[in-house]
């Protein structure tokens, strides 16, 4: 029997998600307030730093917000979306733009940092603002809005057949429409020189349904190899939900990867990043990086000493399979790859 057919995922009835419109409006009723976000988690209006909001506006999509453990200002998953007085503290190491985006701008809207790889800025916005992004910064005007501005940055792909991956980043490039999503995979699959296409996203955890039957049928049915990188920071991120919808995206035969971020308060402890590579591998994700946080301006209060991140990997890497124990990397801008830590 073939390995692949040992797992019973292919014939469990796996439910349909809602239509299109259903995932949209859980991002037009998005909490967008600090405030409000303390109000509905019943903790005090005054934890939530309006300076922090007026810098980076809190966005926590209805969803997201259900996980999150009431009454509890510690919580790692309220701790990734409220805005906090620690943020508006100013450290001289923390800037806006700590990893050189800036000087790896191939065209506007497309960044090659790495030989073979072009990463295309699909979209500014996002599912949900994380406290700790370190493209709070980004220019997001520069990227493309329009399909002319697509079919432009496109052509700088084009140009260069070294380049055989496309990545769609952001923002969140599944923040754009199905319609969208359909026709510039189409695009970047007529490159000739293109073989795989990854997508970052944040969007199967953030609202599940956006696993829509559309979506699946674009990424299974290209001819470029799909792979899909969720950011997931915590165990309790992958909510039932969570999993019918990276359990879709596995069936279709879309390769799951995790890449999460080492965060103070969040995940900083050998408990926590162990539930977390015990729980992707549990709905089909593979942990694949483990980042350093980027020096962003706003997010010093979320740094974990590199000494202490190395000691919770060399300690998982005794307690799990290597295949579980994620690379612990650090983006360091001119360089010509991540740099691994351990
Ligand atoms: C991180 C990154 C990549 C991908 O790097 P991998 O090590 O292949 O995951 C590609 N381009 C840019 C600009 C990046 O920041
Ligand atoms: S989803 Fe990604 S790009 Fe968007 S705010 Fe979060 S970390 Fe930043």
């Amino acid at each position: 029997m073939a390995i692949l057919a040992s797992k019973d995922r292919s014939v469990r009835p796996v439910p349909k998600p809602a239509a299109e419109a259903t995932w949209q409006a859980e991002i037009r009723e998005a909490v967008r307030d600090g405030a409000e976000l303390c109000r509905r988690l019943g903790l005090p209006p005054e934890l939530a730093s309006q300076a922090a909001a007026a810098q980076f506006p809190v966005f926590v999509p209805p969803s997201y917000l259900t996980r999150i453990k009431p009454g509890d200002a510690t919580d790692p998953l309220l701790r990734q979306v409220m805005p906090l007085a620690e943020e508006e503290v100013v450290v001289a190491s923390f800037t806006t733009d700590p990893v050189g985006d800036q000087a790896a701008t191939l065209h506007p809207g497309v960044l090659q940092k790495y030989e073979g790889r072009a990463l295309s800025v699909a979209t500014g916005s996002c599912a949900v603002h994380c406290r700790y992004c370190f493209r709070r910064h980004f220019p997001y005007e520069e990227a493309p809005h329009s399909e002319a501005a697509w079919d432009s940055a496109l052509r700088a792909i084009a140009e260069d057949p070294s380049i055989t991956e496309v990545i769609l980043s952001g923002g969140d490039p599944l923040m754009l429409v199905d319609s969208r999503v359909a026709m510039l995979v189409g695009k970047i699959a007529d490159l000739p020189h293109i073989a795989r296409l990854r997508i970052h996203t944040r969007l199967p955890i953030m609202i599940p349904r956006r696993v829509t039957d559309a979506l699946l049928e674009t990424l299974a049915g290209t001819k470029l190899t799909s792979v899909m990188v969720i950011h997931t920071n915590h165990a309790r991120e992958l909510a039932s939900d969570v999993a019918v919808a990276l359990e879709r995206l596995g069936s279709a035969g879309i390769m799951l990867l995790n890449q999460a971020v080492l965060l103070r308060g969040v995940n900083d402890s050998i408990v926590a990043q162990r539930e977390l590579s015990e729980r992707l591998v549990a709905v089909g994700v593979l942990p694949y990086y483990l980042h350093q946080l980027d020096r962003v301006a706003g997010a010093a209060h979320f740094e974990v000493p590199i000494p202490e991140g190395k000691q919770i990997i060399n300690d998982l890497r005794q307690q799990l399979p290597g295949y579980m124990v994620p690379r612990y990397v650090q983006e360091i801008a001119g360089e010509a790859n991540k740099t691994v830590l351990a």
